[in-house]
C-alpha cells in the first residue's frame, strides 16, 4: 500500500499542456515508485483539446470572483469548470488521499500566485494573487491535507515537509481503519520525535488524548486525535524544534559513548544549527548507537524514517538558488 497523492496530469504524467507539452518535475519522478499517484487535468477533464487555445483567469468588473477565459476562442469556461471541480471532488472524498500536487502557476491548477487580467484583452496582468478555479475547489474541501505545487517542491525543506505529511497520513489509515486503541497509541509512540520536531505543544496534547484519562470510546478519541494531530503540519519542522528531538534522542546514550563521539554529535548539531549541513549526519549517528547498544524505542521513531529512504537522498533535484520559499 502506498500513499495516495492527486497530481495535475501535466506534471510527468501526461503531454496534456495547452501546447502539447509535459512539465518535467526531478522530485515528482523521484516519488512515482513509492507514491499512487491519481492524474488529473481539468482542462481535458471539460472537453478542451490538446493542443488548445490557452486561457486565462479574468477579472470581471461586475463580479468579485474570477471567469477562465479562452481570449483566442471568446469562450467562457467558467461554470464548465466549477461544475467538473464539484464532481471530481464528490468522487475522490470517497477514496483514501493524502494529499495533492498540483501545477504552479496555472489558471486552472495552480494553488497561489496565478496572474489575473483584466477584463481587456490587450492589457497586461493586474496583479499575481489569483488562485486556480480547480485548485480553489480542492482548497476548499482538502485544506486539512497536503496540497503543494510542484515548483515549491524543489525546496528541499518544502519537499521534506510534503513527504512527511504524506507518508504519516498514509499510516495513520491503519488506526482509521481499525479504531482500536492500541493502534493509537502504537502511532503516537513511534511518532513523538517527529511530532516533537514540529509542535512541542501540540505533541503533549497528542499524548494526552491518547492516555484517554475520561474512558471516551475510541471512536470520539480517534477523531479528536487525527483532528489535532492535522494540525501539527500547519508549518514545517523548525530548526530549533528538530534539535531540541535529536538532543533528546541522543540523551538515550549519554552512559554508554564517550567523549568523542559526544563531540562529534555536537559538532554536527551546531553545523545543522548554522544550516552548513542537513540532518543525515545526525541521524545516521543516531541509527548507528541504536544499532549498537540495541534501543528497541528509539530503532522505531519515525523521525530517522519518516519516507522510504529511497526518497531521502536526492539532493540533485533541489534547486539551490530557488528563494521563492
Ligand atoms: S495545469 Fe492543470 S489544466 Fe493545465 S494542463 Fe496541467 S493538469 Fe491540465
Amino acid at each position: 500500500m502506498k500513499p495516495v497523492v492527486v497530481i495535475s496530469s501535466c506534471i510527468e504524467m501526461e503531454s496534456f499542456r495547452y501546447n502539447g507539452g509535459i512539465i518535467r518535475s526531478p522530485a515528482v519522478a523521484a516519488m512515482k515508485e513509492e507514491i499512487h499517484f491519481i492524474p488529473v487535468c481539468p482542462e481535458v477533464g471539460i472537453g478542451l483539446g490538446v493542443p488548445r487555445a490557452s486561457i486565462r483567469l479574468v477579472q470581471k468588473k461586475e463580479v468579485d470572483s474570477y471567469s477562465l477565459v479562452s481570449l483566442e476562442e471568446g469562450m467562457d469556461h467558467t461554470d464548465a469548470m466549477n461544475h467538473f471541480s464539484g464532481h471530481f471532488v464528490s468522487d475522490i472524498l470517497n477514496q483514501s488521499v493524502d494529499g495533492f500536487i498540483l501545477k504552479s502557476g496555472s489558471p486552472s491548477c495552480g494553488p497561489s500566485a496565478v496572474k489575473v487580467y483584466p477584463d481587456n484583452p490587450k492589457s497586461s496582468a493586474i496583479h499575481k494573487k489569483g488562485r486556480g478555479l480547480f485548485a480553489d475547489k480542492i482548497i476548499q474541501d482538502f485544506s486539512h491535507l497536503a496540497i503543494e505545487e510542484d515548483d515549491r517542491l524543489r525546496n528541499e525543506k518544502i519537499y521534506d515537509h510534503f513527504l512527511i505529511r504524506i507518508f504519516t497520513h498514509h499510516r495513520f489509515r491503519k488506526v482509521l481503519q481499525s479504531q482500536v486503541m492500541k493502534d493509537l497509541v502504537d502511532f503516537h509512540s513511534n511518532h513523538k520525535y517527529l511530532f516533537m520536531s514540529y509542535n512541542q505543544k501540540l505533541t503533549s496534547e497528542l499524548g494526552k488524548i491518547t492516555a484517554n484519562p475520561g474512558g471516551a470510546e475510541p471512536t470520539e478519541v480517534i477523531r479528536e486525535y487525527y483532528t489535532r494531530m492535522l494540525k501539527i503540519f500547519n508549518r514545517t519542522y523548525s530548526h530549533k524544534n528538530m534539535i531540541n528531538a535529536m538532543e533528546h534522542m541522543a540523551g538515550y546514550f549519554k552512559k554508554d559513548i564517550d567523549k568523542e563521539e559526544k563531540n562529534l554529535f555536537m559538532e554536527q548539531m551546531e553545523m545543522y544549527r548554522q544550516g552548513k549541513t542537513g540532518l543525515d549526519s545526525l541521524k545516521n549517528m543516531l541509527r548507528q548507537w541504536i544499532a549498537r547498544f540495541r534501543e528497541p524505542y528509539l530503532s522505531r521513531q519515525v523521525i530517522l524514517n519518516p519516507y522510504p529512504p529511497s526518497l531521502a537522498f536526492v539532493s540533485e533535484i533541489f534547486d539551490k538558488t530557488y528563494l521563492r520559499i
